[in-house]
């Protein structure tokens, strides 16, 4: 079992802004776990925290034996891809050399080259546009482009930013639709999302974080729906 572990992680920016006060995550193989919260309440932070691109003030992070807050510590090698809010495509290349940069770290030509069809099989909508500039992609085929990209190291733990943000309805269901098949496949799945109805149906547990990053509750549909402070917050009715 490779578990994700963070552990009372405390983050700030600069010397005033406090992002994550004391938030403690879980997230088991096999599962899909999401971070839930308004602008601004840090879920993005710990995701970052996660993916290697902000340090921490204090507190542990872990993924399986591997310490994530080690100097060095390779979230490629362990299996742990990052898909960011911003979508991270780079806007002058096709969406062909954005694939197969995406495995620019494996060695094994003919298993890239089947990866790839997977995930051209998986999102038609980059077989058609394969040769033109990412740049010239509409949100939702860069969002799409974005999480095929992270796919082409394996990853054992997908970490996804705010998938959906902007994106038309039938895209929103297509991302959901791709997120419970990845899931299917044995990718675990930590997912930041301000669609809480959408992504506490999807997910097994759910972690609520309010400002100044504290999580306030967590648990499946059924206990989040139970908890006054988390209904009160996220203004279920
Ligand atoms: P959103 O849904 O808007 O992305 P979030 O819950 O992901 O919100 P974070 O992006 O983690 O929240 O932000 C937490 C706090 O840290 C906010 O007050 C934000 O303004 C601040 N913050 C985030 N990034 C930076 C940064 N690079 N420099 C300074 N402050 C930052």
């Amino acid at each position: 079992m490779t578990t994700l572990t963070v552990h009372d992680l405390f983050v700030r920016y600069g010397k005033s802004i406090v992002a994550v006060q004391g938030a403690s995550i879980e997230v088991r193989e096999g599962e899909i776990v999401s971070l839930l919260g308004q602008n601004g309440a840090g879920k993005s932070t710990i995701l970052k925290v996660i993916a290697g691109l902000q340090p921490p003030l204090s507190g542990e992070v872990s993924f399986g034996d591997i310490d994530l807050l080690h100097k060095g510590a390779n979230r490629i090698a362990a299996g742990i891809a990052y898909v960011p809010e911003d979508r991270g495509v780079f806007a002058s290349l096709s969406v062909g050399e954005n694939l197969r940069l995406g495995a620019v770290t494996r060695r094994d030509r003919a298993g890239v080259d089947a990866d790839i069809e997977m995930q051209l099989e998986r999102f038609p909508i980059l077989r058609k546009y394969w040769s033109r500039g990412a740049s010239l992609l509409s949100g939702g085929e860069q969002q799409q482009l974005s999480i095929a990209r992270a796919l082409m190291i394996r990853p054992k733990l997908l970490l996804l930013d705010e998938p959906t943000l902007g994106l038309a309805p039938i895209i929103v269901d297509l991302i959901f639709d791709v997120i419970q098949q990845l899931n299917d496949e044995g990718v675990t799945i930590l997912l930041v999302e301000q669609n809480a109805v959408r992504s506490i149906a999807i997910s097994d547990r759910s972690y609520v974080v309010q400002a100044p990053g504290r999580i306030i509750g967590s648990g499946t549909a059924q206990e989040l729906a139970d908890n006054a402070a988390v209904v009160d917050y996220l203004g279920f009715s």
